[in-house]
Formats: structure tokens, C-alpha cells, sequence
């Protein structure tokens, strides 16, 4: 779509307010993709057997693959929230990319759906159209780590 034919041509306000509702619970997918768990390795210092034992799991995906994701709490609590974010620096993708998701941005609606569970959309900083073409397009190339493909080649 042409920048002068998107609703967010002059950009997007946001700024998280640290609400918590989108780390805690209720239940929801955290996935991970290499680029997420290199860095979170790199940041703790962890070997990806013991990161994928202690803080992941392995969910049915939309293709009928199996991908990983963060665990979750017996309250459906994200694995990492502790009166916020306990990775903050290392973080997947998906948490800091944030509302700018593809299909939040795809449309006004979208955005304005996703907004009524977000107190932190429609106020604060303004990112540009540039930074929001830029984090939809790194949401959607993020893809989890597929199990067999995991499996077949394992981080070290
Ligand atoms: S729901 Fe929005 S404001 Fe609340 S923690 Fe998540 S990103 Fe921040
Ligand atoms: S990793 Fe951090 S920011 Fe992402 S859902 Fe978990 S607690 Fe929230």
C-alpha cells in the first residue's frame, strides 16, 4: 500500500503504560525464533537446551507444524513477568515489536480493535510511518522455530 493511502501515513501513537495485560493473565503464544533465542542465550548466558527446557514449549502451529513459545504460569502469567518484564533487554521480537504488528496495522479497524485492549495505543509517542512499515515487516519475517526443523539442527 502507498504511504498517502494508509491510515497511519502521519504515523501512530504509543507508548506502553505498563498495564501488564498483554504479559499476564490470560492465556497466549510468546513463539520464538532463532534471532530471539540467540539473544536470549547470548543475555543469560544459557545453553538452548536449558533455555528450551526451563522457559519454553513446544505448541501446535496454524500449518500443523510445532513451534516454540515461552511458557506460562499455572495463572497464564508469561514466564518472564514479575512486576514486569524480567527479559526486558533480551525480549522476543513479538513483545517489542508491539502494537506495530502487520495485521494490528493492516487497518484502521485492526488498530482500533487491537486499541480497546491497549492502554497505551493512541497516546504518547509518535512513530513515523517509516518505523511503522519497518517493525510490521520485522513481526511478520520473525517466524518461530519449527520442532523438526529445531531437531534436525539445534542451536549449540
Ligand atoms: S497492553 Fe499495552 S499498555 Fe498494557 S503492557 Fe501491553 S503494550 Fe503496555
Ligand atoms: S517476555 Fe516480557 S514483555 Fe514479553 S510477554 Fe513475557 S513478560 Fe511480557
Amino acid at each position: 500500500m502507498d504511504r498517502e493511502d494508509s491510515f497511519y501515513k502521519d504515523g501512530l501513537k504509543f507508548s506502553c503504560k505498563m498495564c501488564s495485560y498483554c504479559c499476564r493473565g490470560e492465556p497466549g503464544f510468546v513463539y520464538i525464533s532463532r534471532t530471539d533465542l540467540d539473544r536470549f542465550l547470548a543475555e543469560m548466558n544459557l545453553e538452548a537446551g536449558e533455555f528450551i527446557e526451563k522457559y519454553c514449549r513446544w505448541v501446535p502451529y496454524y500449518d500443523g507444524s510445532e513451534v516454540l513459545c515461552l511458557k506460562e504460569t499455572k495463572n497464564n502469567d508469561c514466564i518472564f513477568w514479575n512486576n514486569g518484564c524480567a527479559a526486558y533487554k533480551a525480549r522476543p521480537l513479538q513483545c517489542s515489536t508491539y502494537p506495530l504488528w502487520d495485521f494490528i496495522v493492516e487497518s484502521k479497524k485492526s488498530w482500533d480493535e487491537a486499541a480497546q485492549d491497549c492502554p497505551g495505543m493512541n497516546s504518547g509517542k509518535l512513530h513515523s510511518y517509516e518505523e511503522i512499515t519497518e517493525k510490521a515487516a520485522a513481526y511478520r519475517r520473525n517466524r518461530p522455530i519449527k520442532r523438526h526443523e529445531f531437531e534436525q539442527k539445534p542451536v549449540q
